[in-house]
This record gives C-alpha cells, structure tokens and sequence, in this order.
C-alpha cells in the first residue's frame, strides 16, 4: 500500500497550500482532486468573477470618457471573446497549481477521495491509500433551491461556460454572489431582475453600505425585489417563469440560484462528525472527530473566504511538520469585499454590532460624490464610515462603497489589526487628492 505523511483532500486554495508548505517541510505528500486542481477560487470563484466584474464595468468607464474628451464609439460586447480569454488565463493558473504542486513533489491523483478509517484513504478506483495525517479541504458546493423547477436553474459555477449573454436573467439571493453577478449581467447588457426574500440584501453588513447598494443597483435599472420568496419556476416555450409567493411571475432566459454554498462534507466519507448544515466539525486546531484527520476551508463552513483557507492550510500543515507550535491563526480582523458595482468593502464591527457590544461608540461618515463623477455626469457616489469606541479612542470598524473599496480597505485592515486609534488616523498626513484621504480627515459624527 502507497503511505504518505500527508494526504490532502481537495486542491483548492487551502488544500495546495497545505500541500505544498508540508512537502517544503520534507513530509511526503499527495493530493487528490476530482475536478480541476486550483479549486473553487481559481476555477468558478475569485478569480473568473473578477475578470468579469473587470468586463462589465468598462460601458461605464466609456460612458464616462464622454465628459473628458473623449469620444468612444461603443461597438457591442463578445461575450465570447471574453468568456474565452476568462477560460485561457483560468487554463493557464490551473497549470502553474498543478507545476508548483509537481515540483514540490506532491503526488497528484486526478480522481475523488474520501476518508476511509483512520490513517486510510479511499481513492476513486476502489484502490486504498495509507497516511499518517489527513486533511479533507474540499470546500463548498452551490445550495439547492428546494422549490418545484428549481432544476431549471442555474449557478454561479456555470456563468463562466454559458454559450451566449442572456437578454433578461432572475437571480435568487441577496448575498454576495447574487449581488456580485447582477452587477457583471447588468454591466454587460442584460436586463436583471434580482429577488431576495429578506428586506435587505448582504445580511451581515454594515445597514449604510446595504441601503446603499440597493439604492445605486435601482438607479442602474436593476429589478431589485426585496421581501420576496420564490414559489416556483416553470418553463415556457422559450425561458423561464419564476414566480413569487405573492404570485407575481418574472419572465426570463436565464434563473441563477445565489442562495448559497453547503460545505462539501462527501469525502467525510461517513466517518467524521457532521454539524446540522453539513460542515465537517473540527476543533480550534482544525481536529476531527477522528484521530490524524484535519480539515480547512470552506468544507467546515466558518469564514468561507479563500485567505482564511489558505492561512488554515498553512498553519495547520506547518504545525504538523514544523517546527512551530504557534496559535492558530486568528481571524479576528477579517477584512472582505463584495464585487458588486459599486464595490463594497469592510474590516471589523458594523455599526450595529458595535452598538450592540460597545457601550459608547462614534460613527464617522462621508458620503459624496468622487471629483471624477463631475465631469463625467455620472451619479457614481461614495459612502465611507468609521466606527470609534469611545471609551478607548480605538476604530473597531472601517466600511466603503464605492471605486477601489476593496484596494482601500485592505490597508486599512493593518491598522485595525494593530489596534489603531481616531487619533492616529487624525494625525495620518492625507493624500491628496484621493478618495481615501477622507479616511484620515473625518471630522464630522453623530
Ligand atoms: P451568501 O450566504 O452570501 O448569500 C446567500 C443568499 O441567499 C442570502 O441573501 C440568503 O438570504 C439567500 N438565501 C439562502 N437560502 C435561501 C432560500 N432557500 N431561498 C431564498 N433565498 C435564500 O451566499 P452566496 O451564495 O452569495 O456566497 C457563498 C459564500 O461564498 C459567501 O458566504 C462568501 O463567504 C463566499 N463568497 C465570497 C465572495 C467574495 O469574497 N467576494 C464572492 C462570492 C462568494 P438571507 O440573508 O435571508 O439568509
């Protein structure tokens, strides 16, 4: 029987990382992945999205030149041009995984796995394999619609293959994905109508940033339905009829699902223990119920974030093989960005949080429109908030909508890492002119 001092289950984001800082460390390792090495991230997530959420935002950027000269003769979109650039730089990172991991010397088997017992690993052809440590990274999958026609849907996993544009396109959901792939449809030229059962979308969220966003995607000519459950989808001669609990029907060509991802728990194999929702349960060193049995990502459905995965699979793969017995990793001070257009970003407390925890806070806000939108025409608006605990003069929350959130916030989560105060960001010299200067001259609060 093959042994390894290490088997990693799923080569996504966490699980390569786990791999390859063991195999660095002189562990023998293997991999397996049924589908394509680079995981959810590099494959059908992070990576592809961002490309088209980069497509979708240049009719904009067109429409905006106007006002500075510029005269674009705006020509249509090749979807398939784009979707086939997506698909060769997609092609070209799953090589690099799949090098970085061969010259590392991880053993890759191309098929699925599961935990068999202790020590054990069941490899796809029936063959069984032995390792010393086993780590199950094999994320999540999109959650099922569980209504009559839900079969007619389709998820953020088959966006990046669709043949062409649909002219019209419901989504269902009010998270992250649903509001990420409205703005990229509606960017591209497709009508959205987006439906979500709650009163705000991106629970969770800072209440300014939700009301925000909903706002600026109803002035784009988003159909953003709030409080409104979906009853049943059916098909029609030509697309899809979903309609609500209220009875209404929204006609479309295309029904994307966005309510959700489940931890993808089937390599578990039966053997670990499995929370209500399915997650794998580990403890706070990403143990098992079963002894030499790890797992990481969004397969124990904490922080379904790639970083995190990647910093678990890194600790975790150094605290077995290293040297190291440091804690695991902390994720406290978490920053995390939705692509939406305009962009959200955010690091620490909400307000709502904070005022729930904190017995005295205070909330800085701009809201403004960027110097760039003047010339342009645009309604384009920025919305910054700070929350202070008053007590200790500490920020405990940082949130933006607007250009560049995402870029802004992630310098502003060092600060908040280190536990920075109002006073420092005051005495922070500002860079100007920029958006995020206003950071550090925030004078004005509730
Ligand atoms: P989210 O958890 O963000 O959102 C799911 C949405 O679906 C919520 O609005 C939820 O409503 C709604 N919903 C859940 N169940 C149902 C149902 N049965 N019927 C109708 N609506 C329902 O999940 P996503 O799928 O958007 O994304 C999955 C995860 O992937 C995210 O949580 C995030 O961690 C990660 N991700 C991160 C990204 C990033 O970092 N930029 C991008 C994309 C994904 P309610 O609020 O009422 O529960």
């Amino acid at each position: 029987m093959e042994a390894f001092d290490l088997f990693v289950i799923g080569a996504g984001s966490g699980g390569v990382r786990a791999a390859r800082t063991a195999a660095a460390l002189g562990a023998r390792v293997a991999i397996a992945e049924q589908s394509r090495v680079g995981g959810t991230c590099v494959i059908r997530g992070c990576v592809p999205k961002k490309l088209l959420v980069t497509a979708s935002r240049y009719r904009a950027e067109a429409s905006d030149a106007v006002g500075f000269g510029w005269n674009l003769e705006a020509k249509g979109h090749d979807w398939s041009a784009l979707r086939d650039g997506i698909a060769e730089e997609v092609g070209r990172l799953e090589h690099l995984y799949r090098t970085g991991l061969d010259n590392a010397q991880v053993t890759i088997f191309d098929e699925s796995a599961s935990v068999e017992g202790n020590g054990r690993v069941r490899l796809a052809p029936g063959r069984t394999v032995w390792a010393a440590n086993i780590v199950v990274a094999t994320g999540a999958m999109p959650s099922p619609l569980g209504i009559p026609g839900a079969e007619h849907c389709i998820t953020s996993d088959d966006v990046f293959g669709l043949p062409h544009l649909p002219a019209r396109v419901v989504i269902v959901g009010g998270g992250y994905i649903a509001l990420e792939f409205a703005g990229i449809f509606k960017g591209l030229g497709t009508d959205v109508t987006l439906l979500h059962r709650g009163p705000t979308v991106l629970r969770g969220f800072d209440a300014d940033l939700q009301h925000a966003v909903a706002a600026a995607y109803l002035e784009q000519g988003i159909q953003l339905r709030l409080n409104t459950s979906v009853r049943s989808i059916e098909a029609l001669a030509r697309g899809y009829r979903v309609t609500d609990q209220a009875g209404n029907g929204f006609d479309c060509e295309l029904v994307l699902n966005a309510t959700g991802r489940l931890p993808n728990s089937m390599a578990a194999g039966g053997a670990l223990a499995l929370d209500q929702t399915g997650a794998i349960v580990v403890n706070d060193r990403y143990a098992t119920s079963m002894e030499g049995v790890y797992a990481i990502g969004d397969a124990i459905g904490q922080l379904n974030l790639t970083p995190v995965a990647i910093r678990q699979g890194q600790w975790l793969a150094e605290s077995l093989f290293g040297a190291s017995q440091s804690c695991p990793p902390d994720f406290g001070v978490t920053p995390t960005a939705v692509f939406s257009t305009p962009e959200i970003a955010s690091v620490g407390m909400t307000e709502h949080h904070a005022r729930a925890t904190l017995p005295d806070i205070t909330v800085y806000r701009a809201n403004f429109r960027p110097m760039r939108a003047s010339l342009a025409r645009s309604r384009e608006r920025v919305l910054m908030k700070l929350v202070v605990d008053k007590r200790s003069d500490r920020v405990v929350g940082l949130h933006m909508l607007g250009r560049d959130a995402a870029e802004i916030i992630q310098m502003g989560a060092i600060s908040l890492q280190r536990g920075i105060t109002k006073r420092e960001f005051d005495r922070t010299v500002a860079l100007h002119p920029s958006v995020a200067e206003e950071f550090v001259t925030m004078r004005n609060h509730d």
